[in-house]
């Protein structure tokens, strides 16, 4: 077992279901979550944004309906449902499910929010929760962002967690030198720069890859020997690299 969530590893990548495990089911829904820590997934993903009113809920896409997560008060977000019946789960009811496994790591996205007093308020906010429900250990948690602030901040406040990285934009040694110890990237720029991997592992940070669907895109990334593979298809990711 793995001292630290993500560290890089020479052993066949982990499998983190993309937004939980939701393929008869409906996306960061409580349910889909629960089905990638019974499936063994060694990771599930998450979105989160924080609400006007400062809630942490579980969304992928900043608007749902005609309603903008980041600047309406949770009571008008709670308002809809997911697909599943499902309302739109707040980070603590999600966290409450999280905790139900003591093996699947919960590689939370936090979402990029308007300015850096928004960024450092959910920051805040996810890291509470997270020590509510006994979480905050870099055993349980990955974080992962779009924004290189968020990611920044959270190098610098939980110094013994992985942080990874997802726009794709800058090379290892670049995340490196701002402190940062993972990237997570498309498969694509993987493709492109299939250095990126040994250069990333050399300086001891590790690689996930988003969001890999396809058998020939799982192949490459198992044959890149990234850590992780983010995927919609956990079963196919599982077959391939049982072969
Ligand atoms: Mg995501």
């Amino acid at each position: 077992m793995l001292a630290v969530a993500g560290i890089a590893s020479a052993q066949n990548p982990a499998i983190v279901a993309h937004r939980g495990y939701w393929d008869d089911n409906a996306q960061n829904s409580i349910a889909s979550l629960k089905k990638a820590q019974e499936f063994g997934c060694w990771g599930s993903e998450c979105d989160v944004h924080l609400t006007a009113d400062n809630v942490v809920v579980v969304n992928h896409d900043g608007t749902i309906g005609v309603t903008d997560i980041q600047t309406s008060p949770f009571k008008e977000v709670r308002d809809n449902k997911l697909k599943n019946g499902e309302p739109i789960p707040t980070l603590d009811e999600y966290l409450d499910q999280a905790a139900q496994s003591e093996t699947c790591v919960l590689v939370l996205e936090i979402k990029p929010h308007a300015n850096q007093v928004r960024e450092d308020m959910v920051i805040h906010q996810c890291l509470e929760a997270l020590k509510a429900h006994q979480l905050l250990d870099p055993t349980r948690v990955v974080f992962i962002s779009f924004s290189y602030y968020i990611c920044k901040e959270l190098a610098r406040l939980c110094p013994d967690f992985t942080v990874q990285y997802l726009e794709g934009d800058k090379s290892p040694a670049e995340v490196h030198a701002d402190k940062i110890n993972g990237i997570d990237y498309h498969y694509s720029r993987l493709v492109k720069h299939p250095e990126w991997v040994q250069e990333a592992h050399a300086l001891g940070m590790s690689v996930n890859a988003w969001t890999v669907d396809q058998e020939k895109d799982i192949r490459k990334m198992i044959e890149l020997g990234v850590d992780q593979i983010t995927t919609n298809n956990p079963l196919l990711v599982r077959q391939l690299i049982q072969l």
